[in-house]
């Protein structure tokens, strides 16, 4: 068998890691011109769901790396005012492993086949059940399987299902990091918890790695290359629709919110790094009709984005990514056909996609309350 995965995100490269693993043969093409073309590191808090799918995606060999590249999500979630004195409590936190989504990415990427460069424009699904992807400036590829793994504007799904497409909650998302440095220790009942003040929320989350992800590769699975970063606090900042921002950097659109805020958390984000630093706007696609069972299927944002305070997106993503491997690895094995497995996984993976985006969009008004109202 083989499968033709379109995109180079989280979703996408898991799938084509746990083909490989399963003797699959799985190319991979992203838009992109290279693996760190724009902003992709920001920390992720997986659940054990999420974090078991990719594990299982991964080799074993590799999993003692992963373990020491991650750290434990705290439990505890305070609600600080700009002064950091402590004004509530957000419930119980997020538990489960924290991941940076670039060296995460790095770790996924080894030993893959992925052209850089490739982006899809379209595709034909040919008489003898196989499909032939179409990329701008490259040849098309065949394959019997095309997995849209694209994300929130996927292409494969403006052909695949084009009445889903993403709705903007309007709320803007202002996302960041800066290293974390001594200056910032006292911050530390800080880290997990929502800084609230003139209407925006600040969220900051403190990466810290068990070992250092260069160092941990070296030592542990010497054929993997991971970027060499330290420890970092991830700030973000919920804003709420219809503010006029589109002129402002990312930080200093954070910095026009924080007027009397604690000097230390206007110098957290006056220190970031301007590389690693940008505007998003918080878009969700709900998964919608089901379409004509065939060789092209969907995962991730590409068919179900949350919006990132329900924390879920990238799970999700990991669990199609699993779900999807194990289902073709029957039909590969001959114990189904391609097209039923498919069917089963697409089946599962709308019931849960959809109950995902749902939570996420409950959540968004606890950190934009306008959100409601927009
Ligand atoms: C700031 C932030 C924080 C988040 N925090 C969390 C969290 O704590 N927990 C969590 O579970 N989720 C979180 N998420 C959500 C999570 O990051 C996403 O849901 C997840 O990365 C989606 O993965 P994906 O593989 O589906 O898509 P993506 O990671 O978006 O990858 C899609 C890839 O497809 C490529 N592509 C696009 N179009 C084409 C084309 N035409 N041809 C070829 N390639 C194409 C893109 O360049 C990209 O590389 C967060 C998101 C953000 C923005």
């Amino acid at each position: 068998m083989r499968v033709s995965v379109v995109g180079a995100g989280l979703g996408g490269l898991a799938l084509a890691q746990g083909l490989r693993g399963a003797g699959i043969e799985a190319e991979v093409f992203e838009r992109d011109p290279g693996i760190t073309a724009r902003f992709q590191g920001y920390r992720l808090v997986l659940n054990p769901t999420g974090f078991r799918a990719v594990r299982e995606c991964l080799p074993v060999r590799w999993h003692a790396l992963l373990d020491e590249i991650v750290m434990d999500a705290s439990a505890e979630q305070l609600i600080l005012d700009p002064q950091l004195t402590e004004i509530g409590r957000l419930g119980a936190g997020r538990t489960g492993t924290v991941v940076d989504r670039q060296v995460l990415r790095h770790l996924l990427l080894t030993g893959l086949t992925v052209h850089t460069g490739a982006a899809l424009t379209g595709y034909d699904v040919l008489a003898d059940g196989t499909v032939q992807s179409r990329f701008a400036g490259r040849d098309p590829a065949r394959a019997d399987l095309l997995v849209g793994a694209d994300g929130v504007n996927s292409a494969v799904r403006g052909v695949l299902s084009p009445r889903t497409f993403p709705t903007d909650t309007g709320v803007r998302f202002v996302i960041g990091r800066t290293p974390l440095t001594d200056e910032f220790a006292s911050l530390d009942r800080a880290y997990g918890s929502k800084i609230t003040g003139d209407g925006v929320s600040l969220l900051l989350g403190a990466m810290r790695f068990r070992t250092p992800p260069k160092e941990a590769a070296e030592r542990l699975a010497p054929e993997v290359s991971l970027p060499d970063i330290g420890d970092y606090v991830r700030w973000a900042m919920i804003l709420p629709p219809n503010g006029s921002l589109e002129s402002l950097s990312a930080q200093d659109a954070v910095l026009s919110r924080m007027d009397g805020w604690h000097p230390e958390l206007r110098a957290l984000v006056e220190q970031a790094d301007p590389d690693n630093s940008t505007l998003l706007s918080i878009r969700v696609v709900e998964p919608g009709q089901r379409w004509a069972a065939g060789p092209v299927t969907l995962l991730g944002d590409a068919i179900h984005a949350t919006s990132p305070t329900g924390g879920n997106g990238a799970n999700t993503a990991l669990r199609d990514a699993d779900l999807l491997r194990r289902c073709l690895v029957k039909a590969d094995e001959g114990r189904q056909d391609l097209l039923d497995a498919i069917d089963d996984y697409e089946r599962q993976m709308f019931e849960y996609g959809t109950e995902a985006v749902r939570n996420s969009l409950e959540r968004l008004p606890a950190f934009a309350p306008e959100a409601t109202n927009s």
